[in-house]
Parts: structure tokens; sequence; C-alpha cells
């Protein structure tokens, strides 16, 4: 099946449908000739969307991608790169903070943020940059003025926000709009089967009035949504990983797991995977940009972009059947 393009919010840029991020995979789970391997699978379906973060495998995810990067050697045109900040790198231990460069958006962390990106990608510029989480001790207009600023010196095209309310959003949206500053072009929120109020209640105004894109993350809720969780995480998943042990209860989750398995009686009347019947649902979604997907193995990137065929068969009827399992247990 053709990749689908849309535009990312009102801006003129255009993302695949499906695209690729690097969290948990790069680095952890994957190395450097798996990364160049899995993105050039990706690009060869259509993807054109790449996102990454600064805080991903503290750096190395970044790197990894700019080896990638720097080896398949695409036309700058073909790809679109994302990194995020937020957190920061190296941001020191609980007794030592390093108190500038660490859950800040003030004006010196992401200055200095950005071009450590842009170092360890081995890029000229950065498609698109994201505040990675809002940072209530910032005024929002001193991060507006920075993001501008770093677009107004050609080190990124576009910025955006990653879980801002709406609130903040328009905050930010309504400052660069007075000050005729480069405003916020997308959002980069939770969105799944299990997890829906902030994408079609609370931001349901801005995507009109602003114009607002969004970059979907966790479609399959870290895995839960292929079936894999219901007799526990399997060896090797990301369920069994240490480092993410935060997500092992939602993952493990008793009703959640019911429901995958109330999923994927519809998926098999439709002939695919559950997994490709959750992203499709996604996908489905009008004010999604792009689907980020997560695979830790080639056959899992395969088995996911596969949904694009799913998305024609979800009518009206599906699509009510599979609201009724969700909207029960969706945040
Ligand atoms: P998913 O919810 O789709 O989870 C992906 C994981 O599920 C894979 O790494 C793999 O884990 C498992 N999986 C995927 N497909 C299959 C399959 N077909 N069969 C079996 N297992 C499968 O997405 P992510 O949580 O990875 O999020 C996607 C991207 O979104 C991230 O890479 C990142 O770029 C972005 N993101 C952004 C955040 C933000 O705050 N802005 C937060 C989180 C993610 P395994 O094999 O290890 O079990």
């Amino acid at each position: 099946t053709p990749m689908i393009y849309r535009h990312l919010g009102r801006s003129g840029l255009q993302v695949s449908l499906f695209s690729l991020g690097s969290w948990v995979t790069f680095h952890n789970q994957i190395d450097a000739s798996g990364v160049r391997e899995m993105m050039a699978a990706a690009r060869d379906a259509g993807v054109n969307f790449f996102d990454n973060a600064e805080v991903y495998a503290n750096g190395q995810s970044e790197r990894l991608m700019g080896e990638a990067l720097a080896q398949l050697k695409w036309h700058r045109l073909d790809y679109v790169v994302s990194s995020k900040f937020f957190w920061g790198l190296d941001a020191g231990t609980a007794e030592k903070p390093r108190i500038n460069g660490r859950n800040t958006l003030n004006r010196k962390y992401l200055m200095q943020a950005v071009d450590g990106s842009l170092q360890r990608l081995k890029l000229d510029f950065i498609d698109l940059i994201y505040c990675h989480r809002p940072d209530p001790h910032t005024p929002i207009e001193e991060t507006v003025w920075a993001m501008h600023n770093i677009i107004e010196q050609g080190k990124a095209l576009y910025w955006g926000t990653s879980e801002w309310s709406a609130d903040e959003i328009r905050a930010a949206y309504d400052i660069a709009q007075q000050h005729h500053l480069h405003k916020p072009v997308m959002e980069q929120p939770q969105y799944h089967l299990f997890h829906r109020s902030r994408v079609e209640r609370e931001y349901a105004r801005l995507y009109d009035d602003m114009g607002l894109g969004l970059t979907t993350w966790s479609p399959l809720a870290s895995g839960l949504l292929t079936g894999k969780y219901r007799h526990g995480a399997p060896a090797g998943s990301r369920g069994a990983m240490q480092s993410v042990s935060f997500l092992r209860d939602g993952l493990l989750d008793a009703d959640r797991n019911a429901a995958v398995q109330r999923f994927e009686t519809i998926a098999q009347q439709l002939g695919c995977s559950v997994a490709q019947l959750a992203l499709a649902w996604v996908a489905h979604y009008p004010r999604v940009s792009s689907v980020i997907l997560g695979a830790s193995k080639l056959s899992q990137l395969e088995e996911n972009l596969g949904a694009l065929g799913v998305l024609p068969k979800l009518t009206p009827e599906v699509l009510s059947q599979m609201d009724a399992i969700s909207a029960p247990l969706a945040a």
C-alpha cells in the first residue's frame, strides 16, 4: 500500500502518515547497523519523518541517527528529522543537579541544547524542534523567543511542543502572534486506544484556531496493543526492561489486556493483526499528521507499516465497535 502524506497542521510541510521514532529502541535494543537498516526500510516504504530527542539514550539515539543519515546519504529534501529539549543531557545528579540544564525551557539551556543535537545528528539544521514538556518555572514568553531565535539562526525550521496543556499552547501561540515571532506549529501528544481525551477533547479548539498539527506517540501503548502482554511480560520485550520499569503496571493491566483480546477479534474479522488495527485507528483520526511508530525489530516495523492497508477497512461500524471497547477504559 502506498504511503500517505499529510500536512503538518496548517504548515506547508508534508510528513508521512507513519513515521519512525527511536525512544527506548535506538542504542538500548538496536545497534548502529540495525538502526541504518531500519531507517532504510522505513524510507523505502515512504517514511519521511524520523523522530528523536536529546534525552533518548542520553544523546546516543541522536548519535546513531546521525551516523545512519551520514551513511545513507539521502537527499535532504527527502527526510524530516526532529529533536526535543527539556530534561537535559548529562543533567547532573540529584545532589548536584546541573540546575540550568535540567528540566527547563530557559533560553540558555535551549540555545546550547540545539547546538549539541546538531552536532550529534551531524546536520546543518533540525527540521522540527519540540519543547519536550512544559516548564512552569520559565515564562512562556522566554521560551517562545528562544525557539523563534533558534529558527532565525537557521538551526531549525519549525517548532512545537510535547504534552503541553491546551492553555499553554494557546499562550505560546498568542505571544508569537503578538510579537510576530515563529508560531508553534505542532504538538506531540500520547494518543492510542487507551489514551484519547487530550487529542479528542482538550485540544479540540486549537486545530482550527491555530492550525495545530499532531505527531502522536506510543500508538501501541508501548506494545500493549500487540497482545503480547496477556500472559505477563515476554523476555526481551519493553515490559521486561528495567530501565522503563515504570511502564510495567500499565502493560500488565488485566482490564486493558482483556480489551486487547476483544480488539483482536475485530482484527481477525478484518484479516489483520491487532497491532495493525490499533495503528490504523490512530492514523484514521483526521487531526493526526503523523503516527510515530516504535520498533525494536525490522519485522515489527514491516508489520506495523502494513496498517496502511487496514485504513480503508475502518468503516463506521468497525469504528463504533472499537469505540465501545476503548471508551470505558481510555484516559
Ligand atoms: P509503540 O507504542 O508503538 O511501542 C513500540 C514498541 O512496541 C516497540 O519498540 C516494540 O517493543 C513493541 N512493538 C511494536 N510493534 C510490535 C509488533 N508488531 N509486535 C510486537 N511488538 C511490537 O511506540 P513507542 O512507545 O515506541 O513510541 C513511538 C515513538 O514516539 C518513540 O520512538 C518516540 O519517538 C515517540 N515518543 C515520544 C514521547 C514524547 O514524550 N514526546 C514519549 C514516547 C515516545 P519491544 O519489542 O521491546 O517489546
